[in-house]
């Protein structure tokens, strides 16, 4: 989905500098880097085709152009600008801020370095993401979105709660909310307690701002389930740097998730998500007359890989395998490593001539992959249960799949077992389902 759009352009004319900026950028964040050492590079390096630029970190003093011309040049590309500076001016700090640069980081600064590439992170990855200002007044709306549109997000507003909720409804990349005290209608802590109800804290990091005084504005939004609190009147950068600070909360938070549910190995999901996502579907299947097919799968004598080239070699095969299951399935089927050398695959819809069909080309697939290791290419075959019958609950189907896991190794390995005909006489009936004999 995302463009290959990861060049930041660099303009600096002290060679080490800019070396050791460029280091720092491709080896920290893995993002390629364009280094001119003046304005007559950078024009060239702007007029090539085909290269786009996410970012610009711009030195104002160059040979060529001593008073920040870089500036106006790069912003007519329409590529956001960090300036990265010696000069510690408040002044040219401010008129560059006016002119809608993201931010003017000074060169002494040590500290700046960091914020410096947590900044290249945001401009990175702020077009998927969507922010919703809610706030009755036009002219601070405005203001706040503009702020936005520098860090390069995707802004939406809403001028009372009705809107609000509609746009969320609408545009699930909002993941974040700026929400004003005083509404026509309400006010913002009422959303905010009426949007909890809806978005846990990880999910909806919601930013209350008030220009109340006192402190009672920030109690109230806090106890009304905001992540954050800003106090009117508060200056841009302090604005950026919250805003900033919540999105990378939020971030933390969904990769904390995403690896709860995912296997350290072969980044597969592991058992725990398996369970809890298949349950669901499970639930569907039986409501709505879908099939579900459960596929224990496990790797042939793989005791003897380990054995013979050693326990890096085999986890390189588990790897491998791992990437064959997630070539060979749809994004919509959902693959488990259970534990060990042993593997779970839900499908829905295939009847069980077609589970059959689908898991021996994808046994086939296995034994003709060489997969990669430290000790060469290796070759291995699998074992496969099949349970494509619908049964009184996941467990049971699993046990199934594990029945005829069995089967298979004890009829040679290699191969694929089905039961004849579904051992859940009992079940929802599957005679609407397609070709429901085996
Ligand atoms: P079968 O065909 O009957 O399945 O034989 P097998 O050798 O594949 O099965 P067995 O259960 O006897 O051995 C499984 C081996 O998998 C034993 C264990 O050391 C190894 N194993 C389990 N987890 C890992 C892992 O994460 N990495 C590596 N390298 N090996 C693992
Ligand atoms: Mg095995
Ligand atoms: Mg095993």
């Amino acid at each position: 989905m995302e463009p290959p759009l990861d060049k930041i352009l660099l303009v600096e004319d002290s060679r080490v500098i800019a070396k050791m900026l460029a280091h720092r950028i491709v080896k920290k964040l893995g993002y390629q880097v364009a280094v001119a050492g003046s304005m007559a590079e950078a024009k060239t390096l702007l007029t090539q085709p085909d290269t786009e630029y996410f970012a610009a970190l711009l030195d104002l003093q160059l040979p060529d152009a001593p008073n920040g011309e870089i500036v106006a040049l790069v912003k007519e590309q329409g590529i956001p600008i960090v300036i990265f500076t010696g000069q510690d001016n408040d002044d040219l700090r401010d008129r560059y801020i006016q002119m809608g640069v993201v931010d003017y980081l000074l060169k002494k600064n040590l500290s700046e370095m960091d914020y410096l590439a947590r900044l290249m992170i945001r401009l990175k990855r702020n077009p998927a993401i969507g922010v919703l200002v809610v706030d009755d007044s036009r002219a601070a709306r405005k203001l706040i979105c503009r702020h936005l549109d520098i860090l390069r997000f995707q802004v939406f507003e809403a001028s009372d709660p009705e809107e609000a909720n509609l746009l969320l409804t609408k545009y699930p990349q909002i993941r974040l909310l700026i929400l004003d005290y005083i509404l026509r209608e309400g006010n913002g802590t009422e959303l905010c307690a009426q949007l909890r109800k809806n978005y846990a804290r990880q999910e909806l990091v919601i930013i209350g701002i008030s220009g109340k005084s006192g402190g009672k504005g920030s109690a109230h939004f806090l106890k009304s389930g905001a992540n954050d609190f800003l106090q009117k009147p508060f200056t841009s950068e302090e604005f950026q740097c919250r805003v900033i600070q919540n999105i990378e909360m939020w971030e933390t938070a969904q990769e904390i998730q995403e690896n709860a549910n995912r296997d350290y190995l072969t980044s597969l999901y592991n058992r725990r998500f398996f369970y809890r996502s298949v349950e669901k579907w499970y639930a569907n299947c039986r409501r709505e007359h879908y099939t579900l097919t459960i596929a224990m799968i496990d790797i042939d004598f793989f005791k003897r890989i380990n054995d013979r080239y050693g326990h890096e070699a085999g986890d390189q095969v588990l790897r491998g395998m791992a990437k064959i299951l997630e070539n060979f399935f749809r994004e919509s089927d959902i693959i488990a490593r259970f534990g060990g050398e042993e593997f779970c695959v839900a499908c829905v819809n295939l009847n069980p001539v077609e589970s059959q069909a689908l898991f021996d080309r994808m046994r086939q697939t296995v034994q003709n992959t060489a997969i990669p290791s430290e000790v060469g290419d290796l070759h291995i075959t699998i074992s496969v249960g099949l349970c494509p019958w619908l049964g009184p609950d996941l467990a049971a189907m699993i046990n199934e799949a594990d029945q005829q896991l069995y089967q298979a190794k004890r009829g040679g390995r290699n191969r694929i077992a089905i039961g004849q005909t579904s051992p859940f006489p009992t079940a929802t009936p599957l005679s609407d389902a397609p070709a429901g004999k085996g």
